[in-house]
């Protein structure tokens, strides 16, 4: 660095070093060979000594600490570490770097030279239990820039110190809320709460030097902040009266027991992790941070990490990662996207681009159908000015990036067109015929159709090479699975870009084969469908729902719903549509169009099975009148053999798809049942589970003998029982 510095201490592997003018140690986290700054045994001892380094120097008067990688402060504990620790069932080098992080983190906080972490991205599990040992976080309005502590949702608990600091920092009832939580929080709301001391705007330097970001105005401003610090000394400023409030003694227990309540709410009794952080916090607010930390939190995150929740979930968590990585390297970004189709797909798929800064040309056949579009986008956007995730306006260039049209051609400078359409065949040809004739001759176009085959849709277009699928599902904006449909035809060009855009928008994009219903919808609908035939057999909405439910169906999503519930959210005109397309693969799967058919009466809007979360009598009375025409008798039915129904199919058709060449991976299966689906994350995946609660055999056998009683469409496939899942 410039004149004036002194020599720092010999060379790290993961972190840059320079002392400044004024003894600030300015300490640049740079972890070697990842893209994120994880923190793990190499790289705590390396902070361990950089920390040491600053405490005995005596021209240091100061730290600053900054991440030298864009967009990522610290994403935390390095996780394929924990889960190597998880298969071999030896916890030894994870317990040790808990008590290295403990100890290193209390002498940082005793320290009585100031730490400021200057905070640009991702801030993350341990990478914000870092920040809360220093003295002062200030954060950069970098887009990426969040905080979060999202342990509980890989069945651990914040172990760095994070269930004794947060709260003591930012009060009892938001700390609880973070941690049981995980969700992240935006510096607007960060600065609101406490967390953070200042934000600033900041423009990151392309050219990752330290000397480079060191410019920077929210590491300047970090800087200020620490010589600020050295003049006076450094004592946590007194929490808010409201917040000391909730830390008396009987205050904290029932503020526990109010958080107890509503985790169990949210998550039933499937999860531990956040009922144990909630223990943790409330126990460790009697004694000080380091012997709640070592006594409190360490041994109830040991215990979780041996679990196998904590295990699935991690799993499923390096499986994202996976995906994500498995992208081809994306080709030269594209800034403008056509999307076709302004209803309930279209509409919240152009407003995830205009949050990403695309611009999008949303094209549809009236203008009041675009007012309305236009409407919900708005509608979703003020959402996130209410909750203060963005200014008025990020708002209005957000809107201002959507142009509604309804012509046509107004798609021809976009690189890319997705196609969100009404699932009709030849609406779809048509839309795609107008796309070849109106688009540059080098876009992209990507279907979203829940039902048709790739080849069905492309099978009269004049360059196929350009089609690929791009099957969102809904919510868009909470659903992060998206299926990037691949045909033999489709070009590595335009599944790059398609596999791109799904990245870019924050999505996993899962590579699948084509075929009929793709994976998710193939598999899920063997669920839906035995759903509708056992209310056919006069089995209530309530006991099949409850059977699934039981078993965790969408509890991650925080409303656990059964297989008659999701058919209502998908809307029964969708629903009948997939599953009779679905019919071509084979008399397994008997959409019982004819029960369907009574709850979609002529000119009026179909029946749903709930209403008000009660069994809407319309449709008991329309399940009545089938019953009478189509008498069956299945006898008394043991919740064992409901929730066998529902599930083991679900079973059998995951090992076609993979038969079928869909997937090649048993845990791709596995990764999109959980987020495409709402297969509870717990259970490790369909596959997963099947494998670790029976032998292969055994799933065959419990299959045949359902077909025995209840019908051939359970005959297991053959490779069922070979294996190879
Ligand atoms: P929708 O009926 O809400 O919207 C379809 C829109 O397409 C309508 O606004 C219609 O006016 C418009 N449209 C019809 N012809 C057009 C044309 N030639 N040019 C431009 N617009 C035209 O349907 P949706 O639920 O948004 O589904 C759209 C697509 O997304 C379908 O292929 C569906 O299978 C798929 N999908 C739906 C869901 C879901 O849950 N609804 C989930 C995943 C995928």
């Amino acid at each position: 660095m410039s004149n004036g510095h002194t020599d720092p201490p010999g060379e790290f592997k993961n972190f840059k070093i320079a002392v400044l003018d004024g003894g600030i140690l300015l300490a640049g986290f740079d972890y070697s060979g990842k893209p994120v700054n994880v923190l793990n045994v190499e790289s705590m001892s390396e902070w361990q000594k950089v920390v040491r380094y600053a405490e005995q120097s005596p021209t240091v008067k100061a730290v600053v600490l900054v991440s030298v990688k864009e967009g990522n402060f610290c994403a935390g504990a390095d996780l394929e570490q924990m889960h190597e620790a998880q298969r071999q069932r030896s916890f030894q080098e994870m317990e040790q770097l808990v008590i290295t992080a403990h100890t290193l983190f209390d002498e940082m906080e005793r320290s009585l030279k100031p730490f400021v972490a200057a905070v640009e991205g991702a801030c993350l599990g341990g990478g914000l239990e870092l920040a809360l040992a220093c003295h002062a976080r200030i954060a950069s309005t970098h887009p990426k820039t969040c905080f979060g502590l999202p342990e509980v949702k890989l069945g651990i608990l914040p172990g760095f110190g994070g269930t004794q600091r947060l709260p003591r920092l930012i009060g009892l009832p938001a700390a609880l809320d973070m941690i049981t939580t995980g969700r992240t929080v935006f510096p607007r709301q960060g600065l609101r709460m406490g967390l953070v001391e200042g934000m600033v705007t900041s423009i990151p330097s392309s050219i990752r030097t330290l000397e480079n970001i060191q410019k920077e105005t929210f590491v300047q401003a970090a800087i200020a902040q620490a010589r600020a610090r050295c003049s006076a000394p450094v004592r946590r400023p007194p929490l808010r009266a409201s917040l000391r409030f909730f830390s008396s003694p009987v205050i904290r227990t029932l503020v526990c027991r109010y958080a107890r309540h509503q985790v169990i709410k949210r998550v039933r009794h499937f999860y531990p992790a956040p009922l144990c952080a909630i223990d943790a916090v409330g126990r460790g607010m009697g004694l000080s941070v380091l012997e709640g930390s070592l006594t409190v939190e360490k041994p109830r995150l040991l215990d979780l990490m041996a679990s196998q929740i904590s295990s699935h979930l991690v799993g499923l968590f390096l499986a994202g990662e996976k995906v994500k990585r498995n992208v081809a390297s994306v080709p030269a970004a594209v800034t403008r996207i056509g999307v076709l189709g302004a209803g309930l797909m279209g509409s919240q798929i152009a407003g995830q681009l205009t949050e990403k800064g695309y611009e999008v040309v949303l094209r549809d056949v009236s203008s009041d159908i675009l007012a309305n579009a236009i409407g919900r986008i708005h509608k979703a956007q003020t959402t996130q000015v209410r909750k203060k995730v963005i200014l008025p306006s990020d708002l209005r260039y957000r809107m201002m990036r959507v142009s509604p049209t309804t012509h046509v051609k107004d798609i021809n400078l976009a690189s890319l067109v997705i196609e969100a359409v009404s699932e009709k065949l030849d609406v779809k040809r048509a839309v795609l015929a107008e796309f070849e004739s109106e688009a540059h001759t080098d876009a992209i176009f990507a279907t979203n159709t829940s039902s048709y085959t790739l080849a069905d849709i492309a099978a009269r277009a004049v360059h196929p090479e350009r089609c690929v699928g791009l099957h969102f599902f809904n919510p868009v904006a909470k659903m992060q699975l998206v299926e990037v449909v691949r045909a033999p035809f489709t070009s590595d060009r335009a599944l790059a870009q398609a596999c791109g855009l799904a990245k870019r928008l924050g999505k996993f994009p899962l590579v699948v084969n084509d075929g009929p219903g793709f994976l998710v919808n193939r598999i899920l609908s063997r669920y839906l469908v035995e759903a509708v035939i056992m209310v056919g057999e006069g089995i209530s909405f309530q006991r099949i729902d409850t059977v699934a439910k039981n078993f965790g169906m969408a509890v991650d999503s925080g409303h656990p719903m059964g297989p008659l519930e999701l058919l209502d959210l998908i809307g029964l005109p969708v629903a009948l549509h997939v599953l009779t397309s679905l019919a071509v693969l084979g008399s397994r799967i008997e959409s019982r169009d004819a029960l369907l058919r009574q709850l979609l009466p002529e000119n009026s809007p179909p029946v749903t099975f709930w209403k008000s979360e009660k069994e809407n009598p319309e449709a008991l009375n329309a399940v009545a009148y089938y019953h009478r025409a189509n008498p069956s008798e299945t006898g008394p039915i043991s919740d064992d053999i409901l929730r066998q129904r529902l599930f083991l199919p679900m079973v059998d058709e995951a090992v076609r798809c993979l038969h079928d060449k869909i997937v090649e991976h048993s845990w791709e299966v596995d990764f999109a049942l959980t987020y495409g689906t709402g297969f509870p994350a717990f259970r490790g995946g369909l596959l997963n589970w099947a494998r670790q609660t029976m032998t292969k055999g055994q799933v065959a056998q419990e299959l045949e003998s359902l077909a025995a009683k209840y019908g051939k469409r359970f005959d297991p496939c053959p490779g069922l029982s070979q294996g190879g899942w």
